[in-house]
């Protein structure tokens, strides 16, 4: 149903630019069974490019959603451990792993927000030492779109050909529809990186968030901190980009450090179903107060996985001129609308937004300020209107975003 070369040049672009596949190793991907016909063609590419063996894990969030409602907590709780060891596997053989994201965001709505928290805490804990190499670069990775019948139906509801028309917002804010779509990828990292030097160049203590919505809120940066872009190296140094699209420039918080209100931005998509119009009260880092108008159980099951979910590991800055933020789409999938928005991660901090972190022990990075927990979440707070101050360790006031985009 879409363009073959359009899907051709993903499946390079991804498999090259995104993992940075190289020639002998092992792949794997994740990918719903409703798409399985466009995974075939990443499959192809992957062996064109040299890959070792590709394996599959197929998804089908229908049939999830049957076994959250139909089964028992005691089993759904117990994570095998071939599906642990499955995982693990794929680190100890130095794979790389590609997961094509076509959730529907309403997907669970019909299983109870007690369950679903349940499951999800289970899931990440047993997981645990999977998503921290995931997050320390121990494996490279990419997460990527596909349209699937659900999602879109809620992205362009009433339209004829609601998967067509996603299919084309996509291709378009990950630069598909260009002439040389790598060429384009290669000048996009370039001023991402140019604002990320800038920030490390002054070295902020805190970045003061104001917008209109009510958001007023001093976010303290974790000693140490690094600002990232697109482009991260993994352990073996070999370069790749986690998420395509990518707009963001980020960091780690300090743990203890952030003060004020922050109000969400828009609505946050979580385990299948939807938070929106809440409000964050921070004192000392903690997030002592939170109200959601839609989904306040989801929002406070959240927060209380682990001791981490009360606290941020993750400061992004994403100007209101991103292709996505322009688009004015509301996508439902945190990959595009945090691309779109400034954001804030409730949990963990990635080890490599502090200076070597990813050599630093879980005790060395909570001494600088980085926060650690089994999640990591999210949410967005930037609005076109949104004002961002880069306070300095002299007190100097330096303007980073006016009026939701770049000054720096
Ligand atoms: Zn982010
Ligand atoms: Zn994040």
């Amino acid at each position: 149903m879409y363009d073959k070369t359009v899907i051709k040049n993903y499946a390079r672009l991804v498999l090259k630019f995104g993992v940075n596949l190289q020639k002998g190793q092992g792949l794997e991907i994740a990918c719903s069974t409703e798409n399985a016909s466009v995974a075939e063609i990443f499959v192809k590419e992957a062996y064109e490019l040299g890959a070792k063996i590709v394996s599959m894990r197929w998804t089908n969030q229908r049939i999830q959603a049957i076994n959250y409602e139909k089964g028992e907590l005691s089993e759904l709780t117990n994570i095998p451990k071939w599906f642990i060891d499955s995982k693990n596997f794929l680190l100890k053989e130095n794979y790389c792993y590609i997961a094509i994201d076509d959730d529907d965001p309403f997907a669970f709505n019909s299983v109870s927000a007690e369950k679903l928290s349940k499951i999800a805490t289970a899931r990440s804990k047993a997981l645990k030492n999977f998503s921290n190499s995931v997050m320390n670069n121990g494996i490279r990775w990419c997460v990527v779109s596909l349209p699937s019948k659900n999602w879109a139906k809620k992205v362009f509801p009433n339209t004829k050909n609601p998967k067509k028309l996603l299919f084309n917002e996509i291709a378009k804010c990950t630069y598909l529809l260009e002439k040389d779509p790598i060429k384009k990828w290669e000048e996009h990292v370039r001023t991402l990186n140019e604002h990320a030097t800038a920030l490390n160049h002054y070295n902020f203590e805190y970045l003061h968030f104001k917008n209109g919505l009510g958001t007023n809120l001093k976010v303290g940066l974790a000693n140490e901190h690094v600002w990232l872009s697109a482009k991260e190296k993994s352990v073996d140094g070999i370069e790749f980009i986690a998420n395509m699209p990518t707009e963001e420039v980020f960091t780690a918080p300090h743990k203890l450090k952030t003060n004020g209100v922050v109000k969400s931005a828009m609505p946050l998509s979580f385990n299948g179903q939807i938070i929106e119009d809440f409000t964050l009260t921070f004192k000392d880092g903690k997030i002592v107060k939170a109200t959601a108008k839609r989904g306040d159980g989801i929002l406070k099951g959240l927060l209380s996985i682990d001791k981490g979910c009360k606290y941020i590991g993750e400061v992004a800055l994403i100007g209101k001129n991103s292709p996505i933020a322009k688009s004015g789409i509301l996508f439902y999938n945190t990959l595009f609308d945090e691309n779109a928005s400034c954001h804030l991660a409730i949990g963990k901090a990635y080890p490599t937004t502090v200076k070597n972190g990813e050599k630093l022990s879980v005790k060395e990075l909570k001494e600088l300020g980085a926060n650690d927990s089994v999640e990591h979440v999210d949410f967005m707070i930037g609005t076109p209107d949104l004002d961002v101050i880069g306070i300095t360790h002299d007190g100097k006031e330096i303007p980073v975003f006016v009026s939701g985009d770049w000054v720096i």
